[in-house]
């Protein structure tokens, strides 16, 4: 009887299949909203797993897991709708649109609905797949990984803007007349829906994969919610207070959930209107902030292509000595506040704002380490890689980005670690070998030797100078 029904669709053409990305929620997911919106037709879902396209774009063990962990709970959530999830294995995006062709063709997919991306070779890919399916499949591209599309928000001569609060003071007029809508909670189909014709070479089993981090996150759906809930309630009036403290958990850490997607965007800007203004504002405005990264790699592609907005780097004489860059990779720099926010990437897999401005700063404007090497350092480590913020806040940080800090301004990390870690709280915490010191004495670590731990990689002035130096002549080029 199942078969029949099945038979009956297929012929008819009258299947929808939702291809998840970068979105792996069922909740507040715009394109399984529409997919599921016609209550006759047989739905079925599909991950392309493409690990090659993974390894060209920096992605580490951490997130190549968390991925894994939202696939597998995503096929359980889609179960309890009664849809199938299909994962096909490509080896990279190139090979997506056949793979998805051919399972079209053999569900008798009619529409195609999928949240758009935004880098360069997502856009690719999708273009392709566009084009492949042209003649037999309906495509529906929907937004549902940012508050506004990019190609809403434009400066006026029809670009995309350059600067970070021309944009943001749009986006909230934007906002104001077009606030997030939800889409509809998804309902479950009958229970034949899960019948579908046996396909060759899906993946049965999720590869597994080991995360380096020694600690992972909790990003499943009704975690993050309830985290987000709890943020929004509780702590987002201090967050402008307290954000900048390592010391302090005075963020949401919600960015590993909405990388891959099983939090929603729209979801934490609503929430957090909730709380009022001007409790939100300022949380607010980061949400903002990963807006704009991804109008950024939409209205200027070459930021996708490891090339930086401002024609500047290419007369930056980076200095990419091995040794100095294993350094600061490995937390021996000299320098604690650098060394415990990079043991705090190195185990947990996450890192706090203020501190990856500093460690990057440092790596650009002190070693002179060309900023791609910490971007994909970046991507290895993090379980909240993010093709666009990472991108744009490394290039913020070297100074060749849009909207970038001016050359000359350099974090200087011996101010910052006295300014936002005054008791060496954080400090102590990553680096046990200092716990014996006061914070007197570890703020004066470039005059005075702490015993036991290594002296400062560089001269933090000297280097300074010499950036602030070798930027304005690049700026002269
Ligand atoms: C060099 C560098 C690299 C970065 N790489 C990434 C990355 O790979 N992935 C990533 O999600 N963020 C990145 N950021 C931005 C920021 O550091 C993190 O989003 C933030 O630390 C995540 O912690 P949270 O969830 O507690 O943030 P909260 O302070 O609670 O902010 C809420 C959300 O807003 C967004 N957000 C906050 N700050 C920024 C910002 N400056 N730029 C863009 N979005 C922001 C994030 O999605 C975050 O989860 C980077 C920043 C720098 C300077």
């Amino acid at each position: 009887m199942f078969g029949s029904a099945i038979v009956n669709l297929t012929v008819e053409k009258k299947m929808n299949l939702i291809w998840f990305r970068n979105d792996l929620r069922v909740n507040d997911n715009p394109a399984l909203s529409s997919a599921l919106e016609n209550k006759q037709r047989q739905v079925v879902a599909v991950y392309c797993l493409c690990a090659n396209q993974w390894a060209m774009h920096d992605m580490g063990n951490n997130q190549q897991w968390l991925v894994l962990q939202a696939l597998s709970q995503l096929k359980v959530a889609l179960a309890k709708l009664n849809i199938p999830l299909v994962i096909l294995e490509s080896e990279t995006f190139q090979q997506v649109p056949n793979r998805l062709s051919e399972l079209c063709g053999k569900l008798g997919v009619s529409d195609l609905f999928f949240n758009m991306e935004y880098p360069i070779y997502e856009r690719r890919r999708d273009k392709a797949v566009v084009e492949k399916l042209a003649d037999t499949v309906k495509c529906h591209r929907k937004v549902g990984q940012s508050l506004v599309a990019p190609w809403e928000i434009l400066n006026g001569d029809g670009g995309g803007y350059k600067v970070f609060s021309a944009y943001a003071r749009k986006v909230q007029v934007y906002l104001d007349h077009n606030p997030p809508i939800n889409p509809a909670p998804p309902t479950a189909r009958p229970a034949e829906n899960r019948q579908i014709p046996k396909i060759s070479g899906v993946v049965s089993q999720l590869p597994s994969i080991k995360p380096s981090a020694e600690v992972t996150p909790d990003i499943s759906e009704d975690f993050v919610n309830k985290q987000l809930q709890t943020f929004c309630r509780q702590q987002i009036g201090e967050y402008k207070a307290n954000r900048d403290f390592p010391a302090i958990q005075g963020t949401s850490e919600l960015s590993s959930a909405l990388a891959v997607g099983t939090l929603s965007v729209a979801r934490c800007y609503q929430t957090a209107l909730q709380a009022g203004y001007p409790a939100s504002s300022t949380w607010v405005n980061e949400l903002v902030w990963r807006d704009f990264y991804r109008s950024v790699m939409w209205n200027y592609p070459r930021v996708s292509q490891r090339q930086a907005f401002n024609s500047v780097d290419k007369f930056v004489p980076w200095n990419n000595d091995r040794q100095v860059l294993e350094d600061w990779q490995s937390a021996k720099t000299g320098i604690p506040i650098i060394d415990a926010a990079m043991r705090q990437l190195n185990t947990t897999g996450w890192m706090h704002n203020r501190l990856r401005m500093i460690v990057a700063s440092y790596l650009t404007k002190n070693l002179f380490v060309d900023w791609r090497h910490g971007e994909a350092y970046f991507a290895q480590q993090l379980f909240d890689f993010d093709f666009a913020s990472n991108n744009g806040g490394w290039q913020w940080s070297a100074s060749v980005g849009t909207d970038a800090a001016p050359y000359f301004r350099v974090f200087n990390p011996a101010a910052q670690q006295k300014k936002f870690d005054p008791q060496a709280e954080f400090i102590k915490a990553w680096l046990p070998e200092l716990k014996a010191y006061s914070s007197n004495a570890i703020h004066k670590f470039e005059t005075a030797p702490l015993e036991g731990y290594p002296r400062p990689q560089v001269d933090l002035k000297a280097t300074r100078k010499l950036a602030i130096e070798s930027f304005k002549r690049a700026n002269a080029a």
